[in-house]
């Protein structure tokens, strides 16, 4: 059986997909209820991030039963959309963003699978799959949108949006954009050696850029971008390759975890 394309995302993009509605049971607790069926006759999973009616936080999501139950499902790829700020001035409210970078500025989220043994170091140097990346930014370009090729996305603790001197900070850092959902879903998705790709739309600039934030705006925003970001993503999964050869995540446990002989000379 073909093995289903999964999308991550908020209520908006859910439209894209038709399927029976199924809650998975994981180790970490149960994920909020999937939409299992096609798009254009290729399987597909949505999964609300942030359960069925919005209910889970940011920082509350429950990361690893997500992803564990996308993996239980058979699920190889994922394309996980968030709301942003910009940061960077050249980018403005209602653009779509592919990231090319993240650095996680979280607090509280329990970042990995791996707390004991084996111990498990994944290489992140790619954080984001090239091979589902790429396939994002052509079917964005295909909306007649440019894409800018490299952006970091700073993923920040929430639910409060953040201050100015911290927007300062992250552009220091090289920031271009910040959202409250990029980590540490990446990070989970590659610890189980899955593809994983954001696909980001600016739903306003960040704080100190604009006079004030609102929730209620960015809601707006993502009701206005829900279209363009469905057209989106139906385009990319029917792009995606059937297997994957050309990215390295499939093998991210190769060389991430510590033979036995080694964990004991390190203690
Ligand atoms: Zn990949």
């Amino acid at each position: 059986m073909k093995r289903p394309i999964a999308i991550i995302g908020g209520s908006g993009v859910k439209s894209i997909l038709k399927g029976n509605q199924k809650i998975l049971g994981t180790p970490y607790g149960p994920t909020p209820s999937l939409t299992i069926g096609e798009v254009d006759s290729r399987p597909a999973v949505f999964l609300p991030r942030h359960g069925e009616n919005h209910s889970s936080p940011p920082h509350k999501v429950n990361y690893r039963a997500n992803i564990w139950g996308l993996k239980s499902l058979g699920v190889e790829r994922i394309m996980a959309t968030n709301a942003v700020g910009a940061i960077d001035q050249q980018l403005s409210p209602g653009e779509i963003v592919v990231p090319s970078d993240l650095v996680d500025m979280t607090k509280s989220r329990i970042g990995t699978f791996y707390e004991s043994s084996p111990v498990t170091h994944i290489d992140v140097s790619q954080p984001y799959c090239p091979k589902v990346r790429e396939v994002l930014t052509a079917s964005t370009a295909a909306t007649g949108r440019s894409p800018p090729r490299e952006v970091v996305m700073a993923c920040t603790e929430g639910p409060r949006y953040e201050t100015p001197a911290e927007i300062r900070m992250l552009r220091t850092m090289g920031c271009g954009i910040v959202g409250m959902t990029g980590a540490p879903e990446a990070f989970l998705a590659r610890e189980l050696e899955m593809c994983y790709a954001s696909i980001s739309f600016v739903s306003n600039m960040a704080a100190g850029l604009q006079r004030t934030l609102s929730a209620r705006e960015v809601e707006e925003k993502g009701h206005e971008t829900s279209q363009v970001l469905n057209k989106i993503l139906t385009g990319a999964i029917a792009k995606i390759p059937e297997s994957r050869k050309d990215c390295p995540c499939g093998t991210a446990l190769a060389h991430a975890q510590l033979r036995k002989e080694e964990t004991q000379e390190i203690a």
